[in-house]
């Protein structure tokens, strides 16, 4: 479904990235990763990707320091000659009562989940432009939607990934740009291993489907919009929540 296609991910090389990754190279993508990490576990998730047969690169990029971004998509740019997908992946949890949260907590995880989608999608919107087309898909959360507490900083970062992909839409769609947003609920991840046993089965008790998701459950939505199947879609916000929202 991507065959030839070029796909930025921010934080593919582990998690829900890295499920968004693998479908896509599965599907023929070429693949410039982001992340901060470069140990045996990232090289290794690389290796993996590899073995599909495309273009699969690393690129170190904290995705909150614009400065980083700009000069890593100018080498993504130059390395591929041009980028077909975006997919603003990477986000970090700081959780707390507000009066709990450090300067330092809200800080990072606006930094990080709002602005750095906001730098990465900035930074390849002239190259869309000038190919006559384009594909963003944000991760924001069903905490963006409806609030969790003990999460102000990170719901607040992910409503805002909401505002943030509508516009783009808006921007650009008469470019032949889209721009989508998915947002998850409680997904099996490294992420959401720092809950216990007892929250976990509590949390599944609330959702309909009784169970956590798994990060394929968000690949198969991003391949669909990620691929011309969704062609007549444009600033939506798509839940794969196990019917959390309900
Ligand atoms: P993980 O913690 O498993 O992975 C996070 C990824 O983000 C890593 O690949 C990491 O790369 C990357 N990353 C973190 N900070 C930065 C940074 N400053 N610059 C570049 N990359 C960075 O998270 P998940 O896979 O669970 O989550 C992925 C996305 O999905 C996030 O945006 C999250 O908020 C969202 N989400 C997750 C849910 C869940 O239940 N798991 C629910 C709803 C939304 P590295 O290791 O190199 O630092």
């Amino acid at each position: 479904m991507l065959k030839g296609k070029v796909a930025v991910i921010t934080g593919g090389t582990r998690g829900i990235g890295n499920a968004i990754a693998k479908k896509y190279a599965e599907n023929g993508a070429n693949l410039a990763i982001i992340a901060t990490k470069d140990n045996e576990k990232a090289q290794a998730a690389i290796e993996e990707l590899k073995k599909n047969g495309t273009d699969v690169k690393l690129y170190l990029c904290d995705i909150k320091n614009a400065d980083q971004v700009t000069s890593v998509s100018e080498e993504i740019l130059a390395d591929f000659g041009g980028v077909d997908i975006v997919v603003n992946n990477a986000g970090i949890t700081r959780d707390n009562l507000l009066p709990g949260l450090s300067i330092a907590d809200i800080d990072d995880v606006i930094d990080i989940n709002l602005k750095g989608t906001m730098y990465v999608t900035r930074s390849f919107i002239r190259n869309f432009i000038k190919r006559k087309g384009g594909n963003i898909i944000n991760i924001s959360s069903v905490v963006g939607l409806m609030g969790n507490k003990g999460q102000a900083n990170y719901a607040a970062s992910k409503a805002g990934i909401v505002g943030f992909t509508k516009t783009v839409a808006k921007e650009y769609g008469r470019k032949n740009i889209r721009c989508n947003a998915i947002a998850p609920g409680y997904i099996a991840t490294e992420m959401t291993a720092q809950l216990s046993e007892a929250q976990t089965e509590e949390l599944k008790k609330q959702l309909p489907l009784a169970r956590l998701g798994k990060p394929e459950d968000i690949a198969e939505l991003a391949l669909f919009l990620a691929s011309d199947r969704s062609s007549y879609i444009t600033g939506e916000v798509i839940k794969v929540d196990g019917g959390m929202y309900v």
